[in-house]
């Protein structure tokens, strides 16, 4: 089969490879569509520990396709199964697993970053993922496409039910790539009064306002246009989705009182410690809050959402290209351009 392998910093190769043998608790997936994250182009710019010449690895942990092959104590799923599969899975029996947070097991595995993944023609999915029930069918109008979509929205979902979005809220989000717009589409559907969105690019912001026409984009001096806009109060909620450590610094200013911030994703290693005045969470009485990946309900909830229009993620593709032209599309995602980039296969 054809698969995509990183070998190490900067050097992913599309080769031929045997197609993975599976045992009996073990499915085997025929992948139709994967989409390049910013994880995976984070892999390829920086490399990874684990990831050389003599281990390379398929990268691609958003992906959905068909069931190929099924092991023979595997019950539930069967070949010809149209699905959307979960990346991270945990050990199943501990503490946190049992308390259905299996992606932050301290055994936790992910498909496409501690095994191999979905940028290749066929991935296998392990017992433990089979077993916890990372395979979700999707019914015959659902799109691989935006099936897929399900792993980063829910890792969104996550922090939007962690942060707590309330109907009349207004919202800030800071950074309008990908994500970004994902929270400014869960906070529209939770009821915020007022989605803003900010970015340095003016490209970026017109994409959101033409995906979520509710939102209003806000470029330049962030703090005076939001005083402006909010009559000094501020925002209830502000939400980082870029990777900046001022930004997240920044957010102290932009948030009112009662107010929450969420930082989502992480900042670059070595980069993670940021400036904080105590005094204005305790003043400003704020809650702050992170959020890592999602759990399997969180998934499976936003399947639903995708399957039942309520988020339309599927505006969000904007390049679709064969599994040969990886290195070139991993290049263009590195440099800003477009938003999500599938690999159809
Ligand atoms: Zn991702
Ligand atoms: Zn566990």
């Amino acid at each position: 089969m054809k698969a995509a392998r990183l070998y190490g910093q900067g050097d992913i190769r599309v080769e031929d490879i045997k197609i993975p043998e599976i045992n009996e608790d073990e499915v085997l997936l025929k992948v139709k569509a994967a989409f390049i994250c910013g994880t995976d182009v984070r892999f390829f710019k920086n490399g990874k520990p684990g990831i050389d010449a003599d281990n390379p690895r398929v990268l691609g942990h958003e992906f959905a396709g068909i069931i190929d092959k099924v092991g023979s104590r595997v019950t539930r799923y069967t070949p010809g199964m149209r699905v959307a599969v979960a990346p991270n899975y945990g050990c199943g029996v501990c503490d946190i697993c049992i308390g259905g947070n299996t992606q932050i097991c301290v055994k936790a595995l992910a498909l496409g970053v501690g095994i191999d993944g979905g940028f290749a023609e066929y991935v296998k999915i392990p017992a433990n993922a089979v077993r916890q029930g990372n395979i979700t069918p999707i019914s015959d109008n659902t799109g691989f496409e935006e099936a897929a979509l399900a792993e980063p929205l829910s890792c969104v979902y996550n922090a939007y039910e962690r942060i707590g979005i309330n109907p009349g809220d207004k919202v800030l989000v800071i950074g309008a790539g990908p994500i970004g717009i994902m929270h400014a589409m869960i906070a529209v559907m939770a009821g915020a009064s007022h989605v803003f969105i900010n970015d340095l690019s003016r490209e970026r912001l017109e994409l959101a306002k033409n995906l979520v026409p509710s939102v209003i984009t806000v470029a330049g001096k962030v703090k005076e246009e939001l005083e402006k806009l909010t009559e000094g109060k501020l925002v209830d909620v502000v939400i980082t989705a870029a990777s900046v450590s001022a930004i997240q610094e920044m957010a102290f200013s932009l948030v009112g009182l009662n107010g929450r911030i969420m930082f989502f994703g992480g900042l670059p290693k070595g980069k993670s410690l940021v400036y904080l005045d105590t005094n204005e969470i305790h003043y400003k009485q704020l809650t702050i809050s992170g959020t890592t990946m999602q759990n399997l309900r969180q998934y499976r909830d936003c399947l639903r959402l995708i399957e039942e229009g309520v988020l339309k993620v599927k505006d969000l593709v904007t390049s679709s290209s064969p599994l040969n032209e990886i290195s070139g599309v991993i290049a263009n995602v590195a440099a800003g351009k477009g938003l999500k980039s599938v690999i159809t296969i």
